[in-house]
């Protein structure tokens, strides 16, 4: 009985160490440069490379999948 409490008590510990540790130590996250933080882009440019020969695109932004944060090099 002593050892399962043991078990479950380390069980919680890296539970909880695996939780708490990335918010002490977030990682380096800067504003997206593409959306600018808002996660949603709204472009529209002529590219001749596209077949309409524009680049439209309208949605959630492809650098940081919505997430308006990039990781800082
Ligand atoms: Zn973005």
């Amino acid at each position: 009985m002593d050892q399962l409490g043991i078990v479950l008590l380390v069980g919680v510990l890296i539970i909880s160490a695996w939780l708490i540790i990335p918010r002490i130590f977030p990682h380096p996250q800067m504003n997206c440069t593409r959306c600018e933080g808002s996660g949603a882009v709204d472009e529209k440019w002529p590219n001749p490379d596209e077949p309409s020969g524009w680049h439209e695109l309208k949605g959630p932004c492809p650098k940081c999948e919505g997430k308006g944060k990039v990781r800082a090099a």
